[in-house]
């Protein structure tokens, strides 16, 4: 079994992880984590850890598919539109 990755304080980008929030199967941990700008947002382990993940999306999105962020942040990364 994986070792959980402890985030805990750990900056990627304008994101601080802040606490575990819950594993799911197929993509592992989230976290819970808090942006620059001052809201919360939960992200995968893998898409912060790559670099995929950098803000709540409130930072310019790099990675393409810009416009699923803002109506559907609290269930879909807002970096990728995946539903988390
Ligand atoms: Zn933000």
């Amino acid at each position: 079994m994986p070792k959980r990755l402890d985030l805990t304080g750990k900056r990627f980008g304008k994101l601080v992880a802040t606490a575990p929030y819950a594993k799911t199967k197929k993509y592992g941990w989230k976290w819970l984590c808090q942006c620059d700008c001052g809201r919360q947002t939960i992200h995968r382990v893998d898409h912060l850890t790559s670099g995929h993940t950098r803000s709540c999306g409130c930072e310019k999105i790099k990675f393409g598919k810009t416009l699923v962020a803002q109506t559907l942040e609290r269930r879909c990364c807002p970096h990728c539109g995946e539903v988390l």
